[in-house]
């Protein structure tokens, strides 16, 4: 017990398992703070670049763009784009504080995953006439333990990627599996992929790869990360494998259970 402890303190083994534990708290300590740090950094930056574009605009707006209809239609549209940029990155910021806070586990439901997969496949085809979504369910017995908007944030993330991601190629293949007790669902695309090297980093905050060719292509780096702070708070996980220019497969396991 307590008085043991303290009791035992003038003893120099005690003491220095003591000091030993309180510079491993620290460092802990330290390292979380810097990642704190670091975050802020990123966000501040992150923020601070469709500002100083939409400044810039903006300022291009005041001098020129009442006389100039060129330059107040170009203008206009610019600083639009940075408005929507900005909001997508608030949005994101927002989703991934939620996700830091683990009260979330509330309003857990037994999910079926091949109705739920049928229903979100069938928005999905609505927002995007134009790609094919085949979907595969081999006999999945056991249900998932989450809160529905989870499963439903996740899943719109990893699809919207390989719909952004897509090029010219407009299927996606879904598949729903059970594997050593745990329901998987994969979603396979045949798009752009990601270099071998960058896999490691997508789910890093704001991390996107190659900025200059996604430059065209809506994003803020916030999805994967989001997603991976999801599935952890059900033991579950989240897998990609990828071949540049051939397509990226995004994998998510969960936790099985018997309904
Ligand atoms: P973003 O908003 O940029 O899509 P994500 O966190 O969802 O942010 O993804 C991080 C990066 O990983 C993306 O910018 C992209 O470079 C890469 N990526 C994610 N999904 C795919 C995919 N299906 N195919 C190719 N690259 C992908």
């Amino acid at each position: 017990g307590l008085q043991e402890r303290v009791g035992n303190i003038g003893n120099g083994d005690e003491l220095s398992q003591l000091a030993s534990l309180f510079n491993e708290l620290m460092d802990q300590l330290e390292v979380s703070f810097r990642q704190q740090k670091q975050f802020v950094d990123d966000a501040s930056h992150e923020l601070r670049t469709p500002i100083t574009i939409l400044e810039g605009h903006l300022n291009m707006l005041n001098r020129w763009g009442k006389k100039d209809p060129v330059i107040l239609e170009e203008s206009l549209n610019a600083s639009l784009q940075e408005v929507r940029r900005l909001k997508g990155l608030v949005q994101g910021l927002l989703a991934l504080s939620r996700t830091d806070s683990s009260t979330l586990t509330d309003h857990i439901e037994q999910i079926r995953i091949e109705p739920f997969m049928t229903q979100t496949l069938k928005r999905m085809e609505d927002l995007y006439p134009e790609f094919a979504f085949r979907m595969k369910a081999e006999g999945i017995g056991k249900v998932v333990r989450i809160n529905p908007l989870h499963l439903e944030q996740m899943l719109l993330i990893v699809i919207e990627n390989a719909v952004k991601y897509s090029a010219e190629h407009k299927e996606i293949d879904i598949r729903c599996y059970e594997e050593q007790k745990r329901v998987c669902i994969s979603i396979q695309d045949y798009g752009i992929g990601i270099p071998t090297a960058e896999i490691q980093h997508v789910f890093d905050r704001f991390y996107r790869v190659d900025r200059a060719r996604s430059r065209e292509i809506e994003g803020t780096g916030l999805g994967l990360a989001i997603a991976k702070n999801l599935i952890s708070l059900y033991q579950g996980d989240i897998e990609i494998t990828s071949i540049e220019n051939k397509g990226t497969r995004v994998t998510l396991t969960f936790p099985a259970v018997s309904s």
